[in-house]
């Protein structure tokens, strides 16, 4: 039998009007190896294509700036730069490292950008290798990595490249990249409207008939367990989780979420953690900060952070929900 869904209302909702006249658009594509979608309100004749193309455009321009896996990026020509030279990020490059610099800070290096060669030692990077890798492997990797080497000189915008150091967005892109395509569209006039990217997520305003957009909290094991539907009402949604890429070897699973730390894969029974914000880009890096530091710190630190999380946790067969107070509070 299954269960009715739960609803997570954010308390502004009502203030805003219908928008009038007007009827959904679906657009879809596909975007740092993964797909995008977009719903937005608009009327019957919108010219499509413009939107399209706008919407594609911010997230080239993210790809273009900050992929791992596209070697004539900003990112990976900062990676493979040799030590010693600076490079003048562009503004969103650097708005990403700035937050992303902040959520290790906070988070005490359970997020790390810099942990692009650990990321790679376990198989997850660009160079495509599987398998556990070895002792001087995972030492080399270790020895680079490390949010603390990053050494910016905010009059010029510019980072050095201190040796090795090898960047890694990926924890963080997909949220920045939805909303970049917020902003796109907000500049067309188009306020209305649901962007994903990748399962992450950010709703604006309201559908013709005045409800805002429903989105369903993704589950590790779809269709069982209770439902949660969010009312995504200038808000964003992310979720990090270990059900989505990870490779079994000697019957371990390996999740591509690495604890910096010690520089090994997390392996403390979280299925997923979701994290809701205003901003895409920081509830897609703290949802995978919160993974990093596992069931017991990463609920403590979104109650002392105020962030509304919610940690689900493996036990046998089963997954247990644990959520912060702030998330709670959304609950309905
Ligand atoms: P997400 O799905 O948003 O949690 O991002 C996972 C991706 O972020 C991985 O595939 C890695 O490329 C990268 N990553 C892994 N561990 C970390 C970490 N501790 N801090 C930042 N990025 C990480
Ligand atoms: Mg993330």
């Amino acid at each position: 039998m299954s269960l009715p869904p739960r609803v997570l209302v954010p308390a502004a909702i009502g203030a805003t009007p219908p928008a009038l006249g007007g009827r959904v658009h679906e657009f879809a594509g596909a975007t740092m190896g993964t797909t995008w979608s977009v719903r937005l309100v608009a009327a019957i004749a919108l010219r499509r294509e413009p939107v399209r193309q706008a919407i594609q455009a911010a997230l080239d321009e993210v790809v273009a700036q900050m992929s791992t896996w596209d070697a004539r990026s900003d990112l990976c020509r900062f990676n493979a730069a040799a030590p010693g030279t600076w490079h003048v990020l562009p503004e969103p490059f650097h708005a990403v490292l700035a937050c992303a610099r902040d959520v290790a800070e906070r988070s005490d290096g359970a997020f790390d950008p810099t942990a692009g060669a650990l990321v790679d030692a376990w198989g997850f990077g660009p160079s495509q290798r599987r398998g556990v890798p070895d002792a001087a492997t995972l030492a080399s990797a270790r020895a680079v990595a490390g949010w603390r080497r990053i050494d910016v000189d905010p009059a010029r915008r510019a980072l050095v490249q201190p040796g090795g150091l090898a960047l890694d967005f990926s924890a963080i892109a997909k949220g920045f990249g939805v909303d970049r395509v917020a902003q796109a569209l907000d500049a067309l006039g188009l306020v209305d409207h649901l962007v994903e990217v990748g399962g992450e997520l950010r709703g604006s305003g309201v559908k013709p008939d005045g409800q805002p957009w429903w989105v369903e909290l993704e589950q590790p094991d779809a269709g069982s367990g209770e439902r949660t539907l969010l009312a995504l009402h200038g808000l964003s949604v992310a979720t990090s989780g270990d059900y989505r890429r990870w490779f079994e070897h000697d019957g371990t699973r390996y999740s591509h979420t690495i604890d910096p730390r010690d520089g090994l894969p997390i392996r403390h029974g979280l299925a997923a953690v979701t994290v809701i914000h205003a901003d895409c880009m920081r509830a897609d890096a703290w949802s995978t900060a919160l993974n990093v530091l596992g069931p017991d710190a990463g609920l403590a630190l979104a109650d002392r952070l105020g962030l509304a999380a919610r940690l689900l946790v493996r036990a046998g067969d089963a997954l247990v929900e644990r959520r912060s107070a702030a998330f709670a509070a959304l609950l309905r």
